[in-house]
């Protein structure tokens, strides 16, 4: 598929308001959709062995959107065919205090792939510039400087070995209405639901507004944003495997070789 037609170029200008959430223009058939999907889950398992046993390279993809855009769903989706021994999900949520008293970035380091790794982050550092930014956490000149720490932090895994991956999963203001009502109106999604989702809604505009900037400032050569569009699930899951698959085939990982002619199973 050519998901460039996803991807932000470096450098580009970004409005909110030109990407369709609710737009398929790599596929038309939700079915068809759905068939690739799980052809691409089960080669997502063969190369994520293969990078686990190759043991040369890391992958980072990050995961933003607002609340019900599909963070875990998209999860689910990616690691599926995977071995949970070399692939693993990290969720950031509001810092601890010990976290508070360290840069930004500390909390996030740590938890980065190591060689034949692929880590998924559920939120992430950007939260540092969205939600951060949205509720004045910080002073503006703190967060002003962010954008820029990083580009160079991401600089810094990339050029040591990380591939990095970032989705924004772009869903509509009506589509979350949706979403959080269904969650209201289901008990078997009650456990989903929290209040303050309810409030968060009502800086639906300011939100844009972070990531817009997030969007523009930090789709770099090294680590470029893709806006997928996530109203329909389907879509969006095929989107983000192919994205992940054709980077993993592009790694050319090859299985190590080993020398094992002299072994014999008595
Ligand atoms: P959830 O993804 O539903 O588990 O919620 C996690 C919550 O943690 C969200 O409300 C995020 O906005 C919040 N969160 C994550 N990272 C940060 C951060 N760096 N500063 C403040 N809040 C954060
Ligand atoms: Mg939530």
């Amino acid at each position: 598929m050519h998901t460039k037609v996803h991807r932000i170029d470096p450098g580009s200008k970004v409005r909110m308001k030109d990407l369709d959430p609710e737009a398929t223009p790599l596929c038309d058939d939700k079915a068809d959709g759905k068939e690739r999907c799980v052809e691409l889950e089960t080669r997502l398992g063969e190369l994520q062995e293969l990078l686990f046993a190759e043991h040369k390279h890391r992958v980072l993809v990050i995961l933003q959107g607002m609340d019900t855009s599909g963070k875990d769903g998209t999860v689910r989706h990616v690691l599926n065919g995977m071995s949970l021994s070399g692939a693993r999900v990290v969720s950031f949520r509001k810092p601890t205090q010990e976290e508070l008293d360290h840069d930004f970035l500390w909390r996030v380091h740590e938890k980065t792939p190591g060689e034949g790794e692929i880590a998924v982050f559920n939120r992430s550092h950007y939260e540092d510039v969205l939600v951060v930014r949205v509720h004045n956490l910080v002073d503006e000149k703190v967060w002003r400087k962010r954008y820029k720490q990083i580009n160079e932090f991401e600089k810094t895994l990339a050029a040591t070995g990380t591939t990095i991956l970032k989705f924004f999963l772009n869903i509509s203001k009506n589509e979350q209405r949706k979403r959080l009502q269904e969650r209201i109106d289901d008990p078997k999604k009650h456990w989903k639901f929290q209040h303050g989702d309810l409030e968060e809604r009502k800086l639906w505009d300011d939100y844009m507004g972070a990531y817009q900037d997030v969007l523009e400032k930090t789709s770099t050569k090294w680590a470029p944003w893709h806006v997928i569009p996530a109203n329909a699930k389907w879509y969006r899951n095929l989107v983000v495997a192919d994205v992940i698959k054709d980077a993993l085939e592009s790694l050319k990982m090859e299985y190590p070789v080993i020398d094992l002619s002299a072994e014999v199973v008595e």
